[in-house]
């Protein structure tokens, strides 16, 4: 059995299952016929404390899949509503089932999930089940996001469970083991608002403090007055801005911040996240829920790719909006703990929340000036990528590849390079580039810091779904998720995946709920 907790790594604690019940239910997995590892995550594994070569075999295909428990799991399908696509419903768990935490041998805690694992209470109609071609997209997609370091859950290994799931035809069914910092969701306050009591939602509160916010021991004012400098937790960057007036206040305001780099990190990556409902939005401030997502080629803020997505919503330019708004939905469902007086209470979610714009704007600009070498500022920088931008945009450039092409010199058959607009915007960024006081090579350093030469493109990551789905054939991805590995590193094995898909390719659609 995979249980032997000293050969394995295994270290589970479960303090979810010690919040009030309201918020789960216990529920097991469902076991699966035949459950085959198809992928683990050797590293990751490493870094949890897990032994990989004892969770390669049988073990850790049964335990993967729901079939075995690791020792001390405990486990739960979390309690959850959420905003999808503006309206507000009742969910939950529906086909993940969370076996506990793991604590690394740093002492750092992580979520162990199991998504597809079979039906919990919050079903509804759903079958409990993951096909295999969107679980491997999900491990492909997320593993890709932090090697470019961006903050998000990861996957851990991916099952076939020997059973076909009933869409549209039958597919192979599969079993995606995630791993995350929590997964506490904006949905999982807003369940708590409307259906726990006050205190419940307290516990919440202060359990998400706990594992995510832990106190810097900064005071805590009842005296809500006054501009000041917000503690800083910004790694050196001062963020003016109100003094939290409570735990919970300071709680959200980190919240919104750490959402503001997030999407500032979206969006200089050009990653479309494809379905932000607040269910799918992690207090931690990790990207969370792989579904529709997927990376834009050529740069256009209205690009959707998500089938269900028909008027936009979560369209690549609009994703700092909704995030705001996500986070609006967050900052009502705290109301209760940011005053006890309605009223101020409001003006408090309302102060939190808005300073999204500022420090989204100020991430972005941090994130684009390094795209461009940029080190220092000056206030025309701002001017300065807008018009690269819309230079990109109005020639249909591919978004990754002119980053990548103005970072070495490469052509890589960008026809804006040829046009009189570019030949101006490079010339003026030329010359602001010879203004910085830091040599050149500092500049291209930063800029091959900041400008990935491998996305995970859609017609590269279908090739290698299709490879494993089709024929078992795991090999592809295995290259594909290698390459992603290092996405700032330009080595040739990169250059198979830097071409943008042939224009047949090119209306490629993402589907939700698989
Ligand atoms: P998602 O679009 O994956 O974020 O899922 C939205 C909601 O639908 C969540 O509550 C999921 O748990 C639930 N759900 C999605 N697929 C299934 C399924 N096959 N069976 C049961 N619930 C599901
Ligand atoms: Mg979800």
């Amino acid at each position: 059995m995979g249980s032997d907790g000293v050969k394995t790594g295994w270290d589970f604690d479960n303090t979810y299952a010690r919040l009030p019940q309201a918020f789960f239910s216990f529920v097991y997995p469902t076991p699966v016929r035949s459950p085959k590892l198809a992928v683990l995550n050797h590293d990751l594994a490493r870094s949890l404390g897990l032994d990989p070569e004892a969770l390669s075999g049988r073990d850790g295909a049964e335990i993967f899949a729901g079939n075995s428990m690791p020792e001390g799991a405990q486990p739960l399908a979390q309690a959850y509503a959420g905003h999808q696509f503006g309206y507000f419903t009742m969910l939950g768990d529906g086909r993940a089932i969370l076996l506990g935490e793991q604590v690394t041998p740093s002492g750092r805690r992580y979520d162990l999930q199991l998504k597809g694992a079979g039906r919990t209470p919050y079903s509804r109609g759903g079958d409990g089940r993951a096909v295999l071609g969107p679980m491997l997209r999900e491990y492909i997609i997320s593993e890709a996001m932090h090697a470019l370091g961006i903050p998000t859950t990861r996957s851990l290994a991916v099952v076939t469970t020997g059973e076909p799931v009933y869409r549209e035809t039958a597919k192979p069914g599969a079993v995606l083991a995630r791993v995350a910092a929590s997964h506490i969701r904006v949905g999982t306050f807003e369940y708590a608002a409307r259906w726990c009591t006050f205190e419940e939602l307290k516990i919440l509160a202060d359990y998400t403090i706990d594992r995510h916010f832990p106190d810097p021991g900064g005071p805590d004012n009842t005296a809500d007055t006054g501009v000041a400098e917000l503690a800083d937790h910004s790694g050196g960057r001062h963020q003016p801005g109100f003094v939290p007036v409570n735990r919970y206040h300071r709680l959200l305001k980190e919240v919104v911040r750490r959402h503001a780099e997030l999407v500032a990190k979206w969006q200089a990556v050009g990653f479309i996240h494809g379905v932000m409902n607040t269910d799918n939005v992690a207090l931690s401030g990790e990207t969370i829920d792989y579904g529709p997502c997927a990376f834009m080629d050529t740069y256009d803020p209205d690009t959707v790719f998500s089938s269900i997505d028909i008027h936009g919503r979560y369209a690549y330019g609009r994703q700092p909006g909704i995030a705001a708004w996500n986070l609006a939905r967050l900052a009502e469902a705290m109301l209760p703990l940011l005053h006890e007086d309605g009223n101020r209470a409001v003006e408090l979610a309302q102060e939190a929340v808005s300073e999204f714009g500022e420090l989204f704007r100020t991430a972005w600009l941090r994130g684009m000036r390094s795209k461009l070498g940029l080190f220092d500022e000056e206030p025309q920088d701002e001017d300065l990528i807008n018009s690269l931008l819309g230079i990109m945009h109005r020639n249909r450039a591919d978004f990754t590849n002119t980053f990548r092409a103005l970072t070495y010199g490469e052509d890589l058959d960008i026809a804006m390079f040829g046009t009189d607009e570019f030949r101006r915007w490079k010339e003026r960024w030329q010359e602001r580039l010879g203004r910085q006081k830091r040599p050149e090579s500092s500049a291209f350093r930063l800029m091959r810091d900041s400008n990935p030469v491998i996305i995970p493109r859609n017609h590269r990551v279908e090739e290698a779904l299709e490879a494993a789905e089709k024929n078992g054939d795991y090999s592809i991805m295995e290259k594909l998720v290698r390459a992603l590995s290092r996405p700032y590193e330009k080595t040739p094995d990169k250059d198979h995946y830097t071409s943008p898909p042939p224009p047949s390719a090119c209306r490629y659609r993402t589907f939700c709920g698989t």
